[in-house]
């Protein structure tokens, strides 16, 4: 294939890829920004494979079958709330790919005696380090999330400033490889391995919640990597790809903490979000009594609410009763309420988690409101039907300086005429504290698994006359 036209459908790819990431922005548009951006992916693979005979044919044929067959499975096999872990491993994947392309250009240029020039032989150290600490940093989010390692925070003292020494370390081999204009072999390995187990120590202290922030880096960082290598193999859809998944990985990683009100600095190297073992300032609840409903009762105030406001969290994610939401709302307004879901933004573990499961049960999107555009109408609403959401649901975020979500912004279920909670008990959310919605005299708890909780209220619903 001539240069010039691989060079304009590498360009074609990326406007793709581009226009792609716009659509995935919104619901309604999101499934052809999917396509789109596969279509991309097909083109750029397409003219890769036809412009350079890299390997023989039938070796990339083999690759593509165990891939796919591979990819397949785990895409049926995986369930909605082992997501995290999934992209966590993809992303593990995609530095891994970086790390041996980088390596295997290196090698090659040892090999056959090539003088690389400074910008390859600099990317190419880059590509070293992000694809190898996006490797086993994504390997160890991976374990924690899977709890094949504990999901707390796993730190000893000394270990930032182990850190900050071998990442100097890193630096220091890198530029004297580069520098150096005899072949040697031994800063390479030393870079690779210093930088694996760089991967591993800036992971481990990270408790297990907070996971989800730190995919979403490694996400970046693997895009990083990949733009590195693109430089390295000269490949510009390489470059323009790894940039987009680089700049929104960041982007991404910013929104959720944001929305927890936690800096960056603080997620990474905070320790916090242990689940037990976590933070427990905040409010106690000693004196405090709770007020419990029977679904009977529940499901008479949800039958006769003109307006309910459905907030999904973690919890409903955990019992997989998306299903029996919308049951229980088509029944509501069967008998003419109306039904909203609030959509916090960190509600779950990970972003757009309560709009996939939603969408998974065939609730409209047009139902789904985002908390700037819902917050003020719970003051209207006859009924906040809060399961198995907590943190963004407690008003400590509000009025407590001491709490740890004190700033983060949350949903205002307080501000509804009634409030009912279904979870299992009195257990914590991810910030591991104490709920005063929970005691506020206008909330009811339903206890139980929300699927069992769910299931009752809309039998009992069904047979209200
Ligand atoms: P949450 O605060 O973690 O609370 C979830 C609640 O669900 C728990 O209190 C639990 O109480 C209940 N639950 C668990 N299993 C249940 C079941 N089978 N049936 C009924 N209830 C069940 O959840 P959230 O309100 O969604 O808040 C999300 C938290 O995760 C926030 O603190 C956020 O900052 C953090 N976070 C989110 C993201 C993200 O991207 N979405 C990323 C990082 C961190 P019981 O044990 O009593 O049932």
């Amino acid at each position: 294939m001539p240069g010039a036209l691989a060079e304009i459908l590498y360009l074609v790819a990326a406007v793709c890829f581009i226009i792609g990431l716009k659509r995935l922005s919104s619901p309604g548009t999101a499934v052809n920004g999917n396509r789109l951006s596969a279509m991309g992916m097909l083109i750029a693979m397409v003219v890769t494979l036809v412009d350079r005979g890299i390997v023989t044919y039938s070796v990339i044929a083999a690759g593509l079958v165990v891939g796919s067959a591979l990819g397949l499975w785990m895409a049926r096999a995986v369930k909605m709330t082992a997501m995290p872990q999934m992209v966590a491993l993809l992303n593990g994947f995609g530095g891994g790919a970086s790390l041996l392309v980088g390596g295997a250009e290196f090698l090659k240029s040892e090999l056959i005696g090539q003088n690389l020039g400074l910008d390859t032989s600099i990317t190419i150290q880059l590509s070293l380090l992000i694809g190898a600490v996006t490797l086993t940093g994504s390997i160890v989010a991976f374990a924690k999330l899977q709890e094949l390692l504990p999901g707390r925070p796993i730190t000893f003292p000394g270990l930032q400033v182990l850190n900050a020494t071998i990442f100097l370390a890193i630096v220091a081999l890198s530029i004297y490889q580069v520098a150096t204009p005899e072949s040697l072999l031994w800063p390479f390995y030393a870079v690779c391995a210093l930088a694996l187990l760089l991967g591993v120590l800036l992971v481990i202290p990270i408790g297990g919640a907070d996971m989800p922030v730190v995919i979403s880096l490694l996400n970046s960082y693997s895009g990083i990597a990949a733009a590195m290598t693109g430089f390295v193999i000269r490949n510009d859809v390489l470059i323009i790809s790894g940039a987009l998944v680089g700049s929104s990985g960041i982007i991404l990683s910013q929104i959720m903490c944001r929305a927890m009100n936690r800096s960056l600095t603080n997620v990474l190297f905070g320790a916090f979000g242990g689940g037990a073992a976590a933070v427990t300032s905040g409010k106690s609840a000693e004196g405090l009594t709770v007020r419990q409903v029977s679904a009977e009762d529940a499901a008479v105030q949800l039958g006769y609410a003109r307006s309910v406001i459905v907030v999904p969290g973690y919890g409903l994610a955990v019992a997989q009763a998306q299903h029996l939401v919308r049951e229980l709302a088509d029944q509501i307004e069967k008998r003419g309420g109306e039904v909203k879901y609030a959509i916090h933004p960190v509600a779950g573990r990970m972003p757009g988690h309560m709009n996939v499961l939603l969408a998974e049960a065939n609730v409209p999107y047009e139902k789904l409101f985002d908390m700037d555009a819902v917050n003020g109408e719970f003051d209207r609403a006859d009924v906040a039907l809060v399961i198995g959401a907590n943190d963004v649901v407690n008003p400590a975020a509000r009025t407590d300086s001491g709490s740890p979500i004190y700033g983060m912004p949350i949903l205002n279920a307080d501000h509804a005429r009634s409030v009912i909670v279904l979870k299992r008990g009195m257990g914590s959310g991810f910030a591991g504290i104490e709920n005063e919605l929970f005691y506020n005299p206008r909330t009811a708890m339903l206890f139980g698994d929300a699927k069992a909780s769910l299931g009752k209220l809309v039998t009992e619903l069904k047979a209200l006359a």
